[in-house]
């Protein structure tokens, strides 16, 4: 998690950085700071929470004249968010910002307390700072590789130092990428920071050690001078505003017909670029939260066209001992490409000479690069920590995928009209307002559904959660009676999700037997029903059908937070792109 940005050229830095700092605010945001160099002075501010009150604190302080700076925006793993913890860290000559987790920080801090060096925060950081100015004398780049040898787990660095008028970034389980200006650089998590000023990169490799100067730049691993190839971003700087949208959360919810859309014009004539899960005898699904609940929809589809599905969480596979057939795919879902257990799951699979399948949304990302197929979901960028628009594309990939494993004509007239029943849907803000109002005020909301009715409800309860802060929990329905039924009191919400017509009428009973226990229903399907709240979405193939659905449950979790006041974009102790196990 976490952001970082640097910047080496010509300009100011302040402005580049707290810009950036705004737009990586999505990857953390419990304190934030900045340094900036000029000559051997090294200025560093830093604060508490948002990146405004770094930005206010910054306004009322008198800056030195410097064209080097680095930033960070914080996602705390050691120590609590206060300004002590913040980056940068400054031991020395050495001041740095981090985005990982030092494993072995523990005893390397002990190791360097015993040498005397004295530590001022909680953080893992601080002893990289603390490594690399005690290995330095006069070659810094010899001190940072190796002061990084010694780091077990991940680490994203941007280093300054007091003696020379250079920016230094190294990376290692978690993304950096150089940004190349004209006759300026920068590095950054991520590319939407600095789109602004450039969409030339370069995307760096594990160990590798960029040496960023006014006007030139080496890439070194190992010592050696690395060649690297400068990439184009297909990203625009616009998909980082509002777009007169108050949250990003809806802006990007509106956006799926249109994205959605342009999926289908891209694939339905040329299926045969997506690759064919038949070939495969076992398929396994991978991803984390959202993601998973994407999969778990992948998982319905592809066992009824008869192919064996197993589906995990990353953070649990990656530590399971799988017992791998032949002709096995592993399917991996990212939205960033860079979710640290993903990336592990993967890189088991890799190790085990099994094929891999990533659908991701940011190209160039971790497991974009090393898995052996990549489908990406072209959502543009996501800014909202709550995923929409991208859980919808990677459905509507894993939908596509098992139409290509059975093709059938319905599914492609459905497929056709999916854009505009999408638009229709989402037009009804007024409908999904007035629901909310019945809603907010809820302490527990349950959602139920069996198969795929019940992944929709997975996904529509965790939305729900994530921005609304409501406890909510979706179940199978048919569990309901082997406990969780005991939760149910006089007006509790039940969403009842009726889709699957396998075991729509099942799914049915069992709304009527919460009902008879006080709760108050909504029924969510693609027929009319008599119930008084329902939320009714045209019916279209199976395979389909939750790409019309879990919109609505989407809308449903906006509102409600919006209702009860909360920080949609930016919910409490989430990130969105989770680099740390
Ligand atoms: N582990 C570091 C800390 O707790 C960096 C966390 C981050 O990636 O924001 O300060």
């Amino acid at each position: 998690m976490c952001g970082i940005i640097g910047y080496i050229g010509k300009k100011y830095p302040q402005e580049i950085l707290l810009e950036g700092l705004k737009k990586l605010e999505y990857r953390g945001y419990d304190s934030a700071g900045i340094a900036l160099k000029e000559k051997n002075h090294i200025q560093i501010i830093k604060s508490v929470g948002k990146i405004s009150n770094l930005e206010d604190k910054i306004s009322k302080e008198k800056l030195i004249e410097s064209h080097i700076g680095i930033a960070h925006t914080r996602w705390a793993t050691h120590g609590i968010p206060n300004e002590t913890n913040a980056h940068p860290h400054k031991v020395g000559k050495i001041t740095l910002v981090h985005n990982g987790i030092i494993e072995n920080a523990k005893e390397l801090k002990k190791e360097l307390e015993e040498k005397g060096v004295h530590f001022y925060s909680e953080t893992d950081t601080e002893v990289i700072a603390a490594l690399i100015n005690l290995y330095y004398e006069n070659n810094l780049e010899e001190a940072i590789e190796k002061a990084t040898k010694e780091l077990k787990g991940s680490y994203a660095l941007a280093i300054l130092c007091e003696d020379d008028e250079k920016l230094y970034a190294i990376r290692k389980e978690s993304p950096l990428i150089l940004g190349i200006g004209d006759n300026e650089f920068f590095v950054t998590s991520d590319i939407g920071a600095i789109l602004k000023y450039t969409k030339d990169y370069i995307l760096l490799e594990e160990k590798e050690l960029a040496i960023l100067d006014k006007d030139s730049y080496v890439i070194k691993k190992n010592g050696k001078e690395q060649k690297k190839e400068i990439l184009v971003s297909t990203l625009n700087d616009e998909d980082s505003t509002l777009h007169g949208y108050e949250h990003y959360m809806l802006k990007e919810i509106m956006e799926e017909p249109v994205l959605v859309d342009h999926l289908i014009q891209k694939y339905q004539d040329n299926i045969e670029l997506l690759p064919d899960l038949k070939k495969y005898k076992h398929i396994h699904i991978i991803g984390c939260g959202s993601a998973y609940y994407a999969g778990m929809i992948g998982k319905n589809l592809y066992e009824e066209d008869g192919l064996k599905v197993e589906i995990d969480v990353a953070s649990e596979y990656r530590y399971r001992n799988i017992i791998y057939d032949e002709d096995t795919l592993v399917i991996l879902i990212s939205q960033s490409g860079e979710t640290a257990d993903t990336i592990a799951a993967m890189r088991k699979a890799i190790e085990n000479h099994i094929d891999t399948l990533a659908i991701v949304n940011v190209e160039g990302s971790t497991i974009a690069r090393e898995s052996t197929y990549k489908i990406l979901i072209e959502a543009g960028r996501e800014v909202a920590v709550a995923t929409t628009k991208a859980y919808i594309l990677q459905v509507l990939i894993l939908s596509l995928l098992s139409y290509k494993i059975n093709p059938d004509k319905e599914y492609l007239e459905d497929l056709k009209k999916l854009p505009q029943h999408l638009k229709v849907l989402l037009d009804k803000e007024e409908f999904y307002q007035e629901l909310a109002e019945k809603i907010y005020k809820e302490e527990d909301v349950f959602f139920i559904g069996r198969r795929i009715d019940y992944a929709i409800s997975l996904e529509g309860s965790l939305k729900l959660k994530e921005v609304s802060y409501i406890h909510s929990d979706a179940y199978q329905a048919g569990e309901l009676k082997h406990g969780t039924i005991s939760l149910v009191n006089k007006g509790t919400i039940v969403f009842g999700i009726v889709s699957d017509e396998v075991t729509k009428e099942k799914t049915i009973s069992n709304l009527e037997e919460v009902i008879s226990r006080g709760a108050i229903p909504i029924y969510v399907g693609n027929e009319e029903s008599n119930y008084e709240n329902q939320i009714i979405v045209p019916k279209v193939h199976p395979k389909l059908q939750s790409l019309l659905i879990v919109p609505t449950l989407q809308m449903i979790a906006y509102y409600v937070a919006k209702k009860r006041g909360c920080n949609i974009d930016k919910p409490k102790n989430l990130a969105k792109s989770v680099t740390v196990e």
